[in-house]
């Protein structure tokens, strides 16, 4: 499986930039050979490098790399599954931030990556490299934003209307955006479920044959895709509730999601799959080959509920999803509580990290808001902003500096 590994290192002081070089062309007709991608950057002191190929190819070259005497430190900070190489297949690239400008490695590093620009933007491997490169992290905005400067104003969107149900169609979406308020983008719109007379999902499926629950859970994913492309969302990202266990009892269940989004004329890069913090604890061995599949057709994960469950922080030292989701609970009067305030404040420094992307759930108030935004998180779902609306997408209420 086509496998990505990305570590970080110190470079050892007796090491210079002419062993660097020679080190590399050395490296890239090891690496030729082996079919493996390496694209490393050193600032002089660090490196950061990327390794693209076949797992074991990858998992056997990183062993050899972490006992080379010219570097020490060596922290494994990511590996992943991929649908297709991030990088054309150079055997090895050095970028030399000492020789180099900082925007110059970046258009370098762009210019020989393969994905479009609007698939890299929520990309970890890519962020990895970003930060490494500008040594800029994402972090709290320092000063607190002032609730009484804000108001909302509303906006239409551009997306169609009024569409009815497809004939047989046994459930129904609505669909809730996910916004980025300071910069007035929508991030994502997520499908949540909803029975033919408008019932909660909770109702659909309770109203189900319960040994049919996670075939239809799977089978539903359709009719979501589908409104997707009758609404014409474009570029936008689609996210979908699913229980894990739909994608380990189902057989063929990763190809059959892969069928409908391509049917509906959607990429798995704009797909994101949310699974709750505690259904991902209890069939983590199980789901871990589904997750597997999933990573190497492109398709994003997200986990949904983060800080409901009980495994909390400990389950991203098995797994890095692309994407958290904070619970409801506690994002709720946050701007009231020290204790939420300071779990809050956790869960953004292990992402920035990480290079996960945060969404903080169930925003209703204002207050609520601005003290995320001086927390560092970007990305808010809530009533606050859009409320779910039944086979379509709502107004949403950006908020702007009042004058
Ligand atoms: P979720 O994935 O966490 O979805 C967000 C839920 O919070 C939605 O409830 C949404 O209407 C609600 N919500 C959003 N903003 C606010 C807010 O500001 N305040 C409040 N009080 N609520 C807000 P909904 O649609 O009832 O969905 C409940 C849960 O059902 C979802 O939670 C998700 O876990 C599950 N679900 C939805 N669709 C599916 C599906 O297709 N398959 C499966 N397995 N589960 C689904
Ligand atoms: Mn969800
Ligand atoms: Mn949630």
């Amino acid at each position: 499986m086509l496998t990505t590994l990305i570590y970080r290192s110190q470079l050892n002081p007796s090491c210079h930039s002419a062993d660097l070089i020679s080190l590399v062309e050395r490296a890239k007709i090891r690496n030729t050979g082996l079919n493996i991608t390496g694209v490393l950057i050193s600032n002089g002191r660090e490196n950061l490098q990327i390794l693209e190929g076949a797992e074991e190819s990858v998992v056997s070259l990183f062993h050899t790399i972490r006992a080379d005497k010219r570097h020490f430190g060596v922290v494994e900070l990511l590996r992943d599954y991929g649908p297709r190489r991030r990088f054309e297949n150079v055997g090895m690239l050095l970028f030399d931030l000492q020789v180099q400008s900082q925007k110059e490695v970046l258009q370098s590093v762009l210019h020989y990556s393969k994905l479009e620009s609007y698939l890299t933007s929520d990309d970890r491997v890519f962020k990895f490299i970003q930060t490494f490169i500008t040594g800029k992290k994402a972090s709290p905005t320092g000063t607190p934003f002032d609730v009484e400067k804000w108001t909302l104003s509303s906006e239409d969107l551009p997306f169609g209307e009024g569409v009815g149900l497809i004939a047989n169609q046994f459930c129904q979406f609505a669909l809730q955006p996910i916004v980025e308020p300071t910069e007035g983008k929508i991030s994502s719109l997520e499908a949540l479920i909803r029975s033919n007379d408008g019932g909660s999902p909770e109702h659909f499926f309770h109203s189900l044959d319960q040994d049919k629950i996670y075939e239809v859970d799977l089978q539903t994913k359709a009719y979501a895709f589908a409104l997707a492309k009758k609404l014409g969302i474009g570029g936008h990202k689609i996210a979908v509730n699913l229980l894990p266990m739909s994608l380990v009892n189902v057989p063929g269940a990763v190809e059959f999601l892969v069928k409908q989004i391509r049917l509906n004329g959607l990429q798995p890069e704009q797909v994101i799959i949310e699974v709750t913090e505690n259904e991902m604890i209890s069939g983590f061995n199980r789901f871990n080959s589904a997750i597997k599949q999933l990573r190497a057709e492109g398709i994003g994960l997200a986990i949904d509920d983060f800080g409901s469950g009980y495994a909390g922080l400990s389950l991203l030292t098995k797994f890095q999803p692309d994407k958290i989701k904070i619970d409801r609970e506690i994002i709720s009067d946050i701007h009231l509580s020290g204790p939420k305030q300071a779990i809050v404040k956790s869960i953004v420094s292990c992402c920035t990290d990480m290079e996960i992307t945060l969404v903080a759930e169930g925003i209703e108030k204002m207050e609520e808001w601005c003290w995320l935004e001086y927390a560092g998180i970007r990305r808010f779902q809530g009533f606050l902003f859009a409320r779910p609306k039944l086979n379509g997408v709502g107004n949403i209420n950006w908020p702007h500096l009042a004058r």
